[in-house]
């Protein structure tokens, strides 16, 4: 006998409670979709069932005021179903066709945007950022502001040869997606982290804390019953800091963020590929950081110039080879682009030669 279903905190609920019941009723029979506008498609059934989505950006940290908002929305107009995607995109599912106008309508009265479906950009995926997370190096939420206010048109109209997206991870933990997005943002620390010794004592387990490195480099101190660091072999990764914070990592100076490109996740045409270093740093320069956004959109309209159709970000790169992609974006090729650094054993690649 089937035991009944427990509510607990461990893993998420199973999905298909929460399907539509449209998709419930095609599951696994959708014959194609279709994108009507920027910012609408359609999905189209086998049966003839059609479910239409809207699209809206969201700015990912959300007030409750908005989530009500959004789920008052879905009420009125989806049965209540909508959905987020990864990239924090909010998708609500209409599946009577004679309530997208006066969805639409309205999200247009509340100023919502609607975008972001097709060869375009779509919603930034990004991390907490100063506003919330201790490892922090920058302000993944001004960041993507800045930068969605200058790239806001190739979320609503304009085209690019296929989909872009877009990420910002304020370290390099990077809960925000940028090892798989087209043009990311990683924030980056620069500095061997500090060690207060009296509060490493106090407050720190040394056996964990030796083992959060991932390069080895921290080492007993028996004198002062704390721990010591390898500089050489340091990556500032700030794994350390979270294990034990008196090894503190900020440097509010010295901090700032990364520009990787080419990565994405689909398998269409190409395998899913990592981003790689494009620029390997700017100095933090809130509220709206200048260089940073001016950097994104030069590599997001050289592509925009220069690729064919269909081809994303990271396939077009590898066509045209890095020595032109670094010659057409005007972007100096440095030593920190080239991978010489020996202390991680086999888990990245160590070899000094660049490859164009
Ligand atoms: Fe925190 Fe780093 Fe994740 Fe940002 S990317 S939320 S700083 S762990
Ligand atoms: Fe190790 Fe990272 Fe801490 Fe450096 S910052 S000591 S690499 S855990």
């Amino acid at each position: 006998m089937a035991l009944p279903q427990r509510q607990t905190d461990i893993g998420p609920p199973k999905y298909d409670q929460f399907l539509p019941p449209i998709i419930k009723k095609n599951y696994g029979k959708w014959k194609y979709h279709e994108v009507l506008t920027p910012g609408t498609m359609v999905h189209v059934a086998e049966s003839g069932d059609k479910l239409y989505t809207v699209r809206v950006g969201s700015p990912r940290l959300l007030s409750t005021e908005t989530i009500r908002e959004i789920c008052d929305l879905a009420e009125k107009y989806c049965d209540g179903y909508l959905r987020f995607t990864t990239r924090n995109n909010v998708e609500f599912l209409v599946s009577d066709k004679s309530k997208m106008d006066p969805l639409l309508a309205e999200l247009k009265v509340k100023k919502y945007s609607v975008g972001g479906i097709g060869p375009r950009v779509s919603n930034v995926i990004h991390t907490q950022g100063w506003v919330h997370c201790h490892s922090a190096c920058t302000d993944a939420s001004g960041l993507v502001k800045a930068m969605m206010d200058e790239l806001y048109d190739y979320f609503t109209t304009k085209e690019l040869p296929n989909k872009v997206r877009l990420a910002v991870a304020c370290c390099v933990n990077m809960c925000g997606a940028v090892h798989c997005s087209d043009i990311a943002i990683v924030a980056v620390h620069r500095k061997v982290p500090t060690i207060n010794d009296e509060m490493v004592t106090k407050t720190c387990e040394i056996p964990t804390t030796i083992a959060s490195c991932p390069t080895s480099a921290i080492r007993p101190n028996p004198a002062k019953k704390s721990v010591t660091i390898n500089e050489e072999k340091c990556m500032y990764c700030g794994n350390c800091f979270t294990v034990c914070p008196p090894i503190d990592i900020h440097n509010p100076e010295e901090d700032g963020v990364a520009i990787v490109v080419g990565g994405k996740i689909g398998s269409l045409r190409t395998d899913p590929k990592f981003s790689k270093l494009a620029i390997p740093f700017f100095y933090n320069e809130p509220p709206r950081w200048p260089k940073v956004v001016a950097a994104i959109k030069n590599i997001l309209e050289t592509y925009a110039k220069h690729a064919k159709k269909h081809e994303r970000v990271g396939e077009w790169i590898e066509r045209i080879g890095w020595e032109r992609f670094f010659k057409l974006t005007g972007i100096p090729f440095t030593f920190q682009h080239i991978d010489d650094f020996t202390f991680a054993r086999d888990t990245f690649r160590t070899s000094a030669a660049f490859k164009y």
